[in-house]
C-alpha cells in the first residue's frame, strides 16, 4: 500500500511549535498513526522497537536495519539498529537528558517501561493530547482521501441494494462487503459488521453463520482504508418488506441522523450535535435503546477525536471530520443505525457519503 505524501517538514514544523507550548523535551513515537503522520513511516507492529525521537533540534527515527529500506527519506535522520544492538540504549542516546518526555499511546508498554528504566530523570507523559491537537484539523489532501473513501463506501451500498440477502449467512455478505470495499477502491477493507434479525441489537456484532430470511432487517456497517484515510458508513436494509414498527423505528433513526447533521457548523458543540439526535429519538420514546455515542472522529484512525457525546463541549472547527452514526437497540429483537461521516466546512458541514438514506428493501 503505497501513502501519498504530506508536507511531513511543516508537520514536524508544527509538533516542534506544540512541544514548546508545553514546554516538552522529547516527543517518543512508536507504533500507531502518530509516528505515519510526522514522517509518512508506519512502523511493523513487532517485538523489535521502531521509534522516532523529536526534539528541539533533532528528529531522527530509530527503525530495525532490516525494515529500513521501507522508509522513504523525509525531514528526519535514520538511525537503522542491527540485531545485536539495543535499541533502547540508542533512543536514549539520542534523546539526551530530557525533563519531560511526550510518549504515543499506541507504543507497547514493555518498551515504555524499558525507556523508563533507562531515562529515570525523565517525567513521561502521553503524547496523546498534544498529537490530537495537530491531527484533528484535516488539510483539503486529507479530506480529500477521506472523501474517496466514502464515494468508495457508497458505491458498495449501491451494489448491496442489488444483493439477494435471503439465505445467505451473515459471514457470506461480509465477505462480498469485504471483496466490494477493495473492489470500489480502498487500499484494505478494515472491518465489517453484519448484524441481522435480532443480532442487530448488539451495535458491535461480529458476523455470524445466522441465516439471513425474509422480514429481517439487516444493520451493515464497513469500512476500509484509502491512502491511509479511513472509510465508516452503516446502512441498514430490509428483507422483503418492512412491518410497521420496523418502518416506525427506520424513520426515527433518519430523521434523528438527519437533525444532527443539521446541527453540525463551526462552533457546534459536540455535546448538542448529539443532543439533536439523541432529543428526536427520546421523544419518539426509544431514548433507552439509544445505547451509544452519536459520533467519532475519523482519519488515519477509525476512531478518533473528536468524539460526538453528551461530555464533549470543545467546539468543532473547519477541517474536522467524525461520523453522525444515531441507532435504536432492540434487544432480542431488531436494531436500526444508519452512518454518515461528515466534515465541518467554513459555513456548514459537507456530508462525504451520498448514498439514499430511506429503507432499501432486498431479496
Ligand atoms: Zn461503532
Ligand atoms: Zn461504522
Ligand atoms: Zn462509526
Amino acid at each position: 500500500m503505497t501513502s501519498p505524501r504530506f508536507d511531513y517538514a511543516s508537520r514536524l514544523e508544527r509538533a516542534r511549535s506544540a512541544m514548546a507550548d508545553r514546554e516538552v523535551d522529547a516527543l517518543l513515537l512508536s507504533v500507531g498513526p502518530d509516528l505515519p503522520y510526522l514522517t509518512g513511516y508506519e512502523a511493523m507492529s513487532l517485538e523489535r522497537l521502531t521509534m522516532l525521537v523529536v526534539t528541539a533540534q533533532d528528529a531522527v527515527l530509530v527503525v530495525p536495519e532490516l525494515e529500513a529500506p521501507r522508509v522513504e527519506p523525509g525531514p528526519f535522520d535514520t538511525r537503522p539498529w542491527g540485531e545485536l544492538e539495543d535499541p533502547i540504549e540508542i533512543v536514549a542516546d539520542v534523546v539526551g537528558q530530557p525533563r519531560s518526555v511526550l510518549i504515543g499511546d499506541h507504543t507497547w508498554s514493555t518498551f515504555l517501561l524499558s525507556l523508563q528504566d533507562a531515562l529515570p530523570g525523565s517525567r513521561f507523559a502521553s503524547a496523546g493530547q498534544l498529537m490530537t491537537s495537530l491531527r484533528i484539523h484535516k488539510d483539503s489532501a486529507e479530506i480529500d482521501l477521506l472523501r474517496r473513501a466514502a464515494h468508495a463506501t457508497d458505491r458498495v451500498v449501491a451494489r448491496l441494494a442489488d444483493l439477494e440477502m435471503s439465505g445467505r449467512t451473515e459471514r457470506e455478505i461480509a465477505r462480498i462487503v469485504a471483496d466490494w470495499t477493495i473492489e470500489e477502491g480502498h487500499d484494505i477493507a478494515t472491518f465489517r459488521i453484519v448484524a441481522s434479525g435480532p443480532n442487530g441489537a448488539s451495535p458491535h456484532h461480529e458476523p455470524t453463520d445466522r441465516v439471513i430470511r425474509e422480514g429481517d432487517l439487516v444493520v451493515i456497517d464497513f469500512g476500509g482504508r484509502l491512502g491511509g484515510y479511513c472509510s465508516d458508513t452503516t446502512r441498514t436494509f430490509v428483507v422483503g418488506d418492512p412491518t410497521p414498527e420496523q418502518e416506525e423505528v427506520y424513520d426515527v433513526v433518519q430523521v434523528a441522523q438527519r437533525a444532527a447533521v443539521d446541527a453540525v457548523h463551526p462552533g457546534a458543540i459536540p455535546a448538542e450535535i448529539d443532543a439533536a439526535a439523541r432529543r428526536v429519538i427520546e421523544e419518539a420514546g426509544y431514548g433507552d435503546y439509544f445505547i451509544h455515542r452519536t459520533g467519532h472522529g475519523i482519519g488515519l484512525e477509525g476512531h478518533e477525536p473528536p468524539y460526538i457525546i453528551e461530555t464533549n463541549e470543545d467546539p468543532v472547527e473547519p477541517g474536522m471530520a467524525f461520523s453522525i452514526e444515531p441507532g435504536i437497540y432492540l434487544p432480542e429483537r431488531f436494531g436500526v443505525r444508519i452512518e454518515d461521516i461528515v466534515v465541518v466546512t467554513d459555513d456548514g458541514v459537507e456530508p462525504l457519503n451520498r448514498s439514499d438514506h430511506s429503507l432499501v428493501s432486498v431479496a
